[in-house]
């Protein structure tokens, strides 16, 4: 086994995979200017929504836990603009 096929079996771990997808999803929520977000209706349970623009995911736990900035979210929840 060479150092490039020990290196796609580690990252090929499932909880490696999991941690680097988390890395980059906050990457890309945080520089995303303004978040569109929209029902991944794919998902029964544990509703996931995607930004249009920079294709970050949040769940709504996350979202109400992290309080993620510059949503449409807000709005669409309360049914009335802030
Ligand atoms: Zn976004």
């Amino acid at each position: 086994m060479n150092g490039l096929e020990k290196l796609s079996k580690l990252s090929a771990k499932p909880e490696m995979q999991k941690i680097w997808e988390i890395q980059e999803n906050k990457k890309k929520l945080n520089s995303c200017s303004f978040h569109e977000f929209k029902l991944n209706s794919d998902r029964q349970f544990n509703n996931l929504y995607i930004c249009q623009n920079c294709k970050g995911t949040v769940t709504e736990k996350l979202w109400y836990e992290q309080g993620i900035a510059h949503a449409q979210k807000k709005e669409v929840l309360h049914g009335k603009k802030a």
